[in-house]
């Protein structure tokens, strides 16, 4: 799997700062504190943490979990990534998942992700995405989009375990491109 700006380059694991871009950091940004799912607090995506001051940091710093700990968004480690997908402006976060890359949107600025700045280069990654093997999501909550090159497909809520399967075949105008959803069971049996 691969992701934009290179192999590896959106580590949803990182813990090192050695990872991140020269220059950037989260400043007031505080949208992972909502946007993220934080099971040690058993804390839904898309809600803000009870811990968290909004634009201000943490309340429990020095304690946080260890999810917290080792998260570190794609703006953050990928200089693929352009400044205006700073979390803070961009109202969504980047980061790896399983098969590709996902664009976590905070559910009050749901259509963010379709302004032209971000959709083209959403597309742009897809494109990329397909030649290398991997693909792009756009999820607000549970509800995902994927990102093709020549569409969006509505998969509807995922929940935790299922997976998403990319399929494409040529036609006399170009490759169509199709995606859906696969249960769980199914996802966990492909894994090699
Ligand atoms: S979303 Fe990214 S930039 Fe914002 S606080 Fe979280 S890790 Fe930092
Ligand atoms: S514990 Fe702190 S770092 Fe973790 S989500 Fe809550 S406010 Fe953010």
């Amino acid at each position: 799997m691969t992701a934009p700006g290179g192999r590896d380059s959106i580590p949803l694991v990182a813990g090192d700062d050695a990872l991140l871009v020269p220059g950037r950091s989260c400043g007031t940004c505080t949208m992972c504190c909502k946007l993220m799912v934080v099971p040690e607090l058993k804390k839904p995506q898309g809600t803000w943490c009870t811990h968290c001051a909004p634009r201000s940091g943490c309340t429990i710093y020095e304690t946080r979990p260890t999810s917290c700990r080792q998260f570190y968004c794609g703006y953050l480690t990928s200089p693929g990534v352009g400044e205006n997908w700073r979390p803070l402006h961009a109202r969504m976060l980047l980061m790896k998942v399983d098969g590709g890359i996902a664009a976590v949107v905070d559910r009050d600025r749901k259509d963010t992700w379709k302004q032209p700045q971000y959709y083209e280069q959403l597309k742009a990654w897809s494109r990329q995405g397909m030649a290398e093997g991997w693909f792009v999501i756009v999820r607000v909550d549970k509800h995902v989009t994927a990102i093709l090159p020549d569409s969006d497909v509505e998969l509807g809520p995922m929940e935790s375990g299922e997976g998403i399967e990319i399929g494409w075949h040529p036609t006399p105008t170009g490759t169509r491109y199709e995606a859906k959803k696969i249960p769980a069971q199914i996802a966990a049996d492909a894994v090699p």
